[in-house]
């Protein structure tokens, strides 16, 4: 009988940080079936919510941080069971404790980085607005149309920049009053919460905040379906409530109103990949495709797993930072879906999808035959 109290103060605090549903699960194995580590090797997230339920869990397992929080196994559990949450709860109680397996040890770094200069890359932040540069973009005044957030990727990144540049020549194409914050944004917390960082989230989230009410903003438009979730869904637990717009639902909006319109049509053979928080998060399916189709003036050639049943790129829930053996790489298997499909052009919008698709492009020989895409390129290329 000893030993159950220590199993029992563990699994308290497992639902005192978020696993409460891991009581609800009844063991069927459904998310092991469904979840995108079991095309590539082996897990079992069944294991991980039992033991958690138990207080059995080995919190310096690697096996904690490898959910991608794709929200493919919440969908389909039986028994709402949120995976998610309690894997952010295992998370949080192996950051109190400061345990971190090897592949997991870069979080460390990025969260320094994103305490002090409110990005992960460790990069000054008075250099944010650098893209930004001869582009005529404003920094924002309270009455503008819109403010735009590129988030840290295309902030910082230099493939990513180029995300950002192309947006910034749409919205200027089609007379968009907008403007920035500059090195008065930081990152959104997003990646940082998943990883088990509830204080740097809560840092970075209340920065935010502040400089957005102080600046009148009441329109925010995102490139990142990760900024998108944050702002639109866990911003408000702070009492705040921004309308937020991702980039394919404003080019959608922008082409209605008759202030965008694509003036050559695009040749070349493209598919769409659905980011996990954009799609399966957020349920926006519609608005990119809508985009794509009136760019290509046909149907755009889908691939099979898509919508609610896209395939995860592997940069979700903070393992953007964390390493990943080669051969485990999810991008590896979308990018050859969509090279058997016969695409040109691996098209998204997100940039971890496109940082992970890039890389995996470039390292694997099927690579050479497709180039990965942003939906803001494609049209930006389009006008
Ligand atoms: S799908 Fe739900 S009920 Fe089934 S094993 Fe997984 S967590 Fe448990
Ligand atoms: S959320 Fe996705 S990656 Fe995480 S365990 Fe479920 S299916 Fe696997």
């Amino acid at each position: 009988m000893e030993t159950l109290v220590p199993l029992k103060e563990i699994a308290d605090a497992i639902k005192l940080n978020g696993g409460v549903t891991a009581d609800l699960c009844y063991q069927c194995g459904t998310c092991d079936v469904v979840c995108p580590w079991n095309r590539v090797s082996r897990f079992s997230m069944r294991k991980i919510v039992r033991q958690a339920a138990l207080g059995l869990t080995e919190i310096e397992s690697e096996d904690i941080w490898r959910c991608t929080t794709c929200g493919t196994c919440p969908q389909r559990c039986p028994r709402g069971v949120n995976q998610i949450e309690l894997g952010r709860s295992l998370r949080r109680i192996a950051t109190e404790y400061g345990v971190f397996p090897d592949s997991v040890t870069p979080i460390v770094t990025v969260a320094g980085s994103l305490m002090s200069e409110g990005n992960p890359f460790d990069l000054a932040r008075g250099k944010r607005a650098e893209w930004a540069q001869g582009l005529g973009v404003r920094q924002f005044k309270e009455g503008m149309e819109i403010l735009y957030l590129p988030g840290c990727y295309l902030a910082y990144d230099p493939r990513m920049k180029k995300v950002a540049v192309a947006t910034a020549k749409i919205l200027n194409a089609a007379g968009v009053d907008y403007g920035i914050l500059g090195d008065k944004e930081s990152c959104c917390g997003e990646s940082i919460r998943k990883a088990g960082n509830e204080e740097a989230f809560r840092h970075l989230a209340k920065s935010n905040i502040k400089n957005l009410i102080e600046a009148g903003v009441k329109k925010i438009l995102v490139s990142s379906p990760h900024c998108y979730h944050t702002y639109k869904n866990e911003y408000p637990e702070f009492g705040v409530h921004f309308e937020i717009v991702h980039i394919s639902q404003y080019l959608k909006q922008l082409m209605q109103e008759g202030r965008l319109q694509p003036k050559q049509e695009y040749v070349r053979k493209i598919t769409y990949h659905d980011p996990c928080y954009l799609g399966r998060h957020n349920g926006v399916f519609d608005a990119p495709r809508e985009v794509l189709n009136k760019v290509l003036g046909t149907e755009l050639n889908e691939l099979a797993e898509r919508r609610e049943n896209s395939f995860c790129c592997g940069g979700g829930g903070g393992r953007i930072w964390m390493e990943t053996p080669k051969e485990e790489r999810f991008s590896d298997v979308r990018l050859r879906q969509a090279v058997d499909l016969g695409a040109e052009v691996l098209v998204t919008a997100c940039p971890y999808c496109i940082t992970n698709f890039t890389d995996s492009s470039l390292r694997l020989d099927q690579g050479q035959a497709i180039e990965v895409k942003d939906i803001t390129e494609v049209v930006a290329e389009s006008l």
